[in-house]
Protein backbone atom coordinates (compact mmCIF):
# COMPACT_ATOMS: atom_id res chain seq x y z
CA UNK A 1 0.00 0.00 0.00
CA UNK A 2 1.79 3.15 -0.94
CA UNK A 3 -1.01 5.68 0.22
CA UNK A 4 0.34 6.77 3.73
CA UNK A 5 -3.17 8.03 4.98
CA UNK A 6 -4.29 4.40 3.73
CA UNK A 7 -1.79 3.32 5.81
CA UNK A 8 -2.90 5.28 8.67
CA UNK A 9 -6.34 3.81 8.12
CA UNK A 10 -5.29 0.51 7.85
CA UNK A 11 -3.50 0.99 11.45
CA UNK A 12 0.18 0.28 9.49
CA UNK A 13 1.62 3.65 10.74
CA UNK A 14 0.64 5.00 14.14
CA UNK A 15 -1.68 8.49 15.14
CA UNK A 16 -3.07 9.96 17.58
CA UNK A 17 -6.57 9.61 16.72
CA UNK A 18 -9.53 11.66 17.60
CA UNK A 19 -12.31 10.38 15.73
CA UNK A 20 -12.97 7.19 14.15
CA UNK A 21 -16.27 5.51 12.47
CA UNK A 22 -17.34 3.70 9.38
CA UNK A 23 -16.43 6.12 6.65
CA UNK A 24 -13.96 8.55 8.53
CA UNK A 25 -10.87 8.82 10.96
CA UNK A 26 -9.42 11.75 12.35
CA UNK A 27 -6.23 12.21 14.15
CA UNK A 28 -3.67 15.24 14.61
CA UNK A 29 -1.37 16.36 12.20
CA UNK A 30 2.52 15.32 12.97
CA UNK A 31 3.41 18.79 11.86
CA UNK A 32 0.82 21.08 14.10
CA UNK A 33 0.29 24.94 12.08
CA UNK A 34 -1.90 26.00 15.21
CA UNK A 35 -2.63 24.75 18.92
CA UNK A 36 -5.42 22.41 17.28
CA UNK A 37 -4.64 20.97 13.57
CA UNK A 38 -6.67 17.92 13.13
CA UNK A 39 -6.97 15.94 10.02
CA UNK A 40 -10.08 14.28 8.78
CA UNK A 41 -9.76 11.47 6.01
CA UNK A 42 -12.27 9.32 4.72
CA UNK A 43 -11.52 5.41 4.89
CA UNK A 44 -11.83 5.30 1.33
CA UNK A 45 -8.81 6.63 -0.84
CA UNK A 46 -9.65 9.82 -3.51
CA UNK A 47 -6.34 10.90 -4.35
CA UNK A 48 -7.58 14.46 -4.39
CA UNK A 49 -10.98 16.73 -4.67
CA UNK A 50 -10.41 16.67 -8.45
CA UNK A 51 -11.43 12.54 -8.10
CA UNK A 52 -14.75 13.80 -5.97
CA UNK A 53 -18.25 12.58 -7.91
CA UNK A 54 -21.94 12.79 -6.79
CA UNK A 55 -21.68 9.71 -4.85
CA UNK A 56 -19.32 10.84 -2.72
CA UNK A 57 -21.49 13.75 -1.59
CA UNK A 58 -22.72 12.08 1.77
CA UNK A 59 -19.19 11.06 2.22
CA UNK A 60 -17.77 14.83 1.29
CA UNK A 61 -20.31 16.24 3.77
CA UNK A 62 -19.52 13.47 7.00
CA UNK A 63 -15.88 14.65 6.71
CA UNK A 64 -17.64 18.41 7.68
CA UNK A 65 -19.84 17.07 9.78
CA UNK A 66 -17.28 15.16 11.92
CA UNK A 67 -14.82 17.99 12.00
CA UNK A 68 -17.52 20.38 13.46
CA UNK A 69 -19.09 17.98 15.92
CA UNK A 70 -14.94 18.01 17.15
CA UNK A 71 -14.55 21.47 17.17
CA UNK A 72 -17.79 21.16 19.81
CA UNK A 73 -16.83 19.16 21.58
CA UNK A 74 -13.15 20.62 22.16
CA UNK A 75 -14.82 23.66 23.21
CA UNK A 76 -13.58 25.09 19.78
CA UNK A 77 -16.56 26.30 18.23
CA UNK A 78 -17.74 29.75 19.53
CA UNK A 79 -13.77 31.39 19.22
CA UNK A 80 -14.11 29.69 15.71
CA UNK A 81 -11.71 27.59 13.36
CA UNK A 82 -10.87 27.11 10.16
CA UNK A 83 -11.32 23.89 7.87
CA UNK A 84 -9.26 23.39 4.64
CA UNK A 85 -8.59 21.14 1.62
CA UNK A 86 -6.14 21.47 -0.04
CA UNK A 87 -5.66 20.24 -4.15
CA UNK A 88 -2.71 19.69 -5.86
CA UNK A 89 0.39 21.54 -6.51
CA UNK A 90 -1.03 25.24 -6.23
CA UNK A 91 -2.92 24.29 -3.90
CA UNK A 92 -0.36 23.25 -1.33
CA UNK A 93 -1.51 19.58 -1.38
CA UNK A 94 1.50 17.38 -0.20
CA UNK A 95 -0.33 13.82 0.62
CA UNK A 96 -2.46 12.78 -2.43
CA UNK A 97 -5.82 11.43 -0.16
CA UNK A 98 -8.17 13.98 0.45
CA UNK A 99 -7.99 15.54 4.09
CA UNK A 100 -9.86 18.13 5.76
CA UNK A 101 -7.64 19.98 8.14
CA UNK A 102 -9.06 21.08 11.18
CA UNK A 103 -7.06 24.58 12.52
CA UNK A 104 -7.95 26.34 15.58
CA UNK A 105 -6.54 27.61 18.79
CA UNK A 106 -5.05 31.11 17.48
CA UNK A 107 -6.50 34.10 15.27
CA UNK A 108 -5.97 32.52 11.48
CA UNK A 109 -4.61 35.42 9.09
CA UNK A 110 -6.82 35.56 5.95
CA UNK A 111 -5.91 35.61 3.05
CA UNK A 112 -3.29 32.53 4.00
CA UNK A 113 -0.20 32.72 2.12
P1 LIG B 1 -1.61 18.64 2.76
O1 LIG B 1 -0.33 19.42 2.66
O2 LIG B 1 -1.60 17.48 1.79
O3 LIG B 1 -2.85 19.45 2.71
O4 LIG B 1 -1.61 18.04 4.23
C1 LIG B 1 -0.90 16.90 4.59
C2 LIG B 1 -0.72 16.97 6.07
O5 LIG B 1 -0.34 15.69 6.54
C3 LIG B 1 0.40 17.93 6.49
O6 LIG B 1 -0.15 18.93 7.33
C4 LIG B 1 1.40 17.04 7.21
O7 LIG B 1 1.97 17.64 8.33
C5 LIG B 1 0.57 15.83 7.59
N1 LIG B 1 1.31 14.59 7.67
C6 LIG B 1 2.26 14.15 6.80
N2 LIG B 1 2.72 12.94 7.18
C7 LIG B 1 2.05 12.61 8.32
C8 LIG B 1 2.10 11.48 9.19
O8 LIG B 1 2.84 10.51 8.99
N3 LIG B 1 1.27 11.51 10.26
C9 LIG B 1 0.42 12.57 10.52
N4 LIG B 1 -0.32 12.47 11.62
N5 LIG B 1 0.36 13.63 9.72
C10 LIG B 1 1.16 13.66 8.64
ZN1 LIG C 1 -5.11 6.63 0.41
Amino acid sequence: MECLFCRIVAGQIPAKKVHDDEHVIGFHDINPQAPTHVIFVPRRHIATTNELTIDDRVLAGHLLVAAARYAREQGLADAGYRLVMNCNADGGQTVFHIHLHLLAGRKLTWPPG
